[in-house]
């Protein structure tokens, strides 16, 4: 439950019951006062109703809360505030007349809701924001504050106080590189939820302890989701036979590269198991952080993080006379790809061996982007940044193929190696699933316990929805 101690302390109370909606007019004084910083307590006091000393002492932990025509404005403390359009909340409503608690999908129809949709109350109860609507039905909805907090968007409360948790590494992750085991993965789900968290962190893991077998390495894949089938093969197991008109299947030295960068939408992780190594050596594998590199060339070179942030390369995969792919659009994808809503650094596709024709460059990019590139070249085969690893049969790795580049050196002999791709939004999914259990969110923690909530397992404030 959020605390509004600020509140507490200068002894203010909510609206009380009944009483509670303060009609502000448009942009009315007391928003904007409080925007400012300072709020006008005067103004506050002389909206507060008496209340009985046991009412005040439980209500004056709860946020302060008021209307207008076109608004409904959340204090958390005298300087916090969030205001909400009317027509945002009455459309999130979650009461089950508006919301399916089981499919969890929408069933009010958003398009009868009145354009001038306004309360007749509001009001904050323990467990939440409560809006009486001025319809003939008398309509109630609860909104809970937490919910509420990570939804705000006016301001945008959870996105500034978000601090991610992935750890950006350079070689010395070789010292303790994420690790989990095989029979701990099987035995559970606390294994698995582990296994993903390493990835969600680390952008790749290695289990130990695997059957070098493609069926143990199958089961294995399929803990995470749907492999993902392509031109390759769903579940693939090759040596360097060139079976497949990719350099993936020789003995060549590979570069550190992401896969399918000739997609629409790369594979999200992809996974790999040296099952046999026999007659020769070499094939070590190389790992490297392309969001740790990526945040190198920034600090380097602002200019040319922004062409590869900008610049569209076209990719193909044209080896098998059966497909011809490329991505959609023909332009491709640009090198590093950001969160269009908070700019963060989402996806990097890089693979040189695969671009296509730089036929979308204006003139006068050309020979910047051919400097930016030769940059990142130059960061990504720092010693800093590669992590050179000797898989043996037993460990397989999962890489997140949106962050982590992946290659090897050259080698001899035959080597076996298995593995599949699976879609990133299987991977994200049974992260999500995973979460619910082992480390719920602040909205999943405290709305659990509200009556007609959690319904078929799962919460309808889960933020995903
Ligand atoms: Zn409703």
């Amino acid at each position: 439950m959020l605390r509004a101690s600020h509140l507490l302390r200068a002894s203010f109370r909510p609206l009380a019951r009944g009483a509670a909606t303060h009609a502000l007019r448009r942009g009315a004084p007391l928003v904007r006062n409080l925007k400012a910083g300072i709020p006008s307590s005067s103004r506050y006091l002389a909206t507060v109703a008496p209340a009985a000393p046991e009412e005040q002492k439980q209500e004056t932990h709860l946020p302060i809360v008021s209307s207008d025509a076109s608004q409904v404005a959340v204090g958390w403390d005298p300087r916090t505030w969030s205001r909400f359009h009317n027509i945002w909340l009455r459309d999130h409503c979650r009461c089950p007349k508006c919301f399916h608690s089981i499919t969890k999908q929408r069933l009010l129809n958003t398009f009868e809701i009145p354009k001038d949709i306004a309360p007749l109350h509001v009001s904050p109860k323990p467990d939440g924001l409560q809006v009486v609507w001025s319809s003939s039905d008398s309509h109630t909805s609860l909104y809970p504050w937490e919910w509420l907090k990570q939804n705000s968007y006016d301001p945008p409360l959870a996105r500034q106080g978000e601090i991610s948790d992935k750890v950006l590494w350079g070689s010395k992750i070789a010292q303790a590189p994420p690790t989990v085991a095989y029979d701990e993965v099987m035995q559970g789900d606390a294994g698995l939820f582990k296994w993903l968290s390493n990835v969600d962190r680390f952008g790749f893991s290695f289990i130990t302890g695997v059957p070098p077998t493609p069926e143990a390495t199958e089961e294995l894949s399929e803990k995470i989701g749907f492999i993902r089938e392509t031109h390759y093969g769903k579940f693939w197991d090759f040596t360097s036979d060139l079976a497949k008109g990719d350099t993936a299947y020789t003995t060549l030295a590979l570069g550190a590269h992401t896969d399918n960068t000739y997609f629409t939408d790369p594979c999200g992780l992809q996974l790999f198991h040296l099952l046999s190594h026999t007659g020769g050596t070499g094939g070590t594998t190389l790992l490297v952080d392309g969001f740790y590199v990526a945040s190198i060339l920034k600090g380097l070179n602002p200019s040319a993080y922004n062409i590869l942030s900008k610049v569209p390369v076209p990719a193909h995969a044209a080896g098998e006379p059966t497909s011809l792919y490329r991505p959609n659009p023909p332009a491709g994808f640009s090198t590093l790809n950001h969160d269009r809503w908070s700019n963060e650094l989402m996806q990097v596709r890089w693979n040189n061996d695969d671009r296509s024709v730089m036929s979308h460059l204006a003139p006068t990019e050309v020979e910047e982007w051919y400097e930016a590139i030769r940059l990142w070249n130059k960061c990504l085969k720092s010693a800093d940044s590669e992590y050179w690893v000797q898989l043996q049969p037993g460990t397989a790795v999962v890489v997140d193929n949106h962050r982590v580049l992946h290659g090897r050196s050259a080698f001899d002999g035959k080597r076996r190696m298995c593995g599949a791709y699976i879609g990133v939004d299987e991977y994200r999914s049974k992260l999500a699933v995973l979460s619910e259990t082992f480390s719920p969110d602040s909205v999943l923690r405290s709305t659990a316990t509200l009556p007609e909530t959690v319904v078929n397992g799962r919460n309808i404030w889960n933020v995903a929805l």
